[in-house]
């Protein structure tokens, strides 16, 4: 009884994916062979999770984002290749930040593509940073086994060179950091900004890419899908703001 007491008890503390909730390394299924993961990282004290994710194809998983947490870098394909037995084949790197292309030299060293648009390579070799292998025009399809998508650049926003990936059949938004979660009450880091632009760019993306039923931001929680009209909003409330400096 005490033995059938403590299973409950492990199935209960433990989700499907046998990871616990102070795992630094947390997976969630999406739909189909979509899957969200999410890595810690410490900024100014407190820890800040970053989503990032991941496609299964016949021809290998393709990483959008790497880990924030670069512990997590080997552990995520370890774990990839043990739930899925398959090997990441290929790494977008969303913008220049950590939290999105940090992984680009460990990645690279392992025999994974890695890639970026122009303007993140431009920032990585001016910032003395690893840099992806591959540099892709600014709005290019790839078809990788059963899935295609879409790499766009709509113009500048959270970062000059942020780009989102959109996947017309499945309706998957990723939008990374250029989109701000429905749970974020402001911008956050805004060092690299610019919102007057982002405001064109956010109408850009609404235009282009209709109904989206799945928009995964860069960081916080990801089920709510108003989460690109609340990023329009914040955008405008900032720009509302008379005190603030644009
Ligand atoms: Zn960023």
């Amino acid at each position: 009884m005490r033995k059938l007491a403590s299973i409950i008890l492990f199935l209960v503390l433990s989700n499907t994916f046998g990871q616990s909730k102070n795992s630094p390394l947390q997976i969630s299924h999406l739909t189909g062979d979509f899957y969200v993961y999410k890595t810690f990282h410490d900024y100014n004290g407190t820890q800040i999770s970053a989503n990032a994710m991941y496609l299964v194809t016949d021809k290998g998983v393709v990483l959008f984002d790497a880990p924030w947490d670069e512990t997590q870098f080997q552990p995520l394909l370890d774990t990839i290749k043990a739930r899925h037995n398959k090997d990441v084949v290929m790494c977008f790197g969303t913008h220049s930040h950590g939290d999105r292309s940090g992984g680009f030299g460990f990645y690279k060293q392992k025999g994974i593509k890695t890639y970026s648009i122009k303007l993140t390579d431009e920032i990585l070799k001016k910032e003395n940073k690893n840099r992806a292998e591959f540099v892709i025009p600014n709005d290019t399809t790839f078809t990788v086994g059963q899935h295609k998508f879409q790499v766009y650049y709509p113009g500048k926003g959270h970062a000059t060179d942020n780009i989102i990936v959109w996947f017309d059949k499945e309706k998957v938004l990723y939008g990374a950091c250029f989109i701000k979660s429905a749970s974020a009450t402001d911008l956050g880091y805004l060092a690299d900004s610019d919102v007057k632009e982002w405001k064109k760019s956010i109408k850009k993306v609404q235009t282009k890419f209709k109904n989206p039923v799945y928009i995964i931001p860069g960081h916080e929680d990801w089920t709510n899908t108003q989460s690109l009209n609340h990023t329009l909003k914040l955008v405008e409330g900032y720009l509302n703001k008379p005190s603030e400096k644009k």
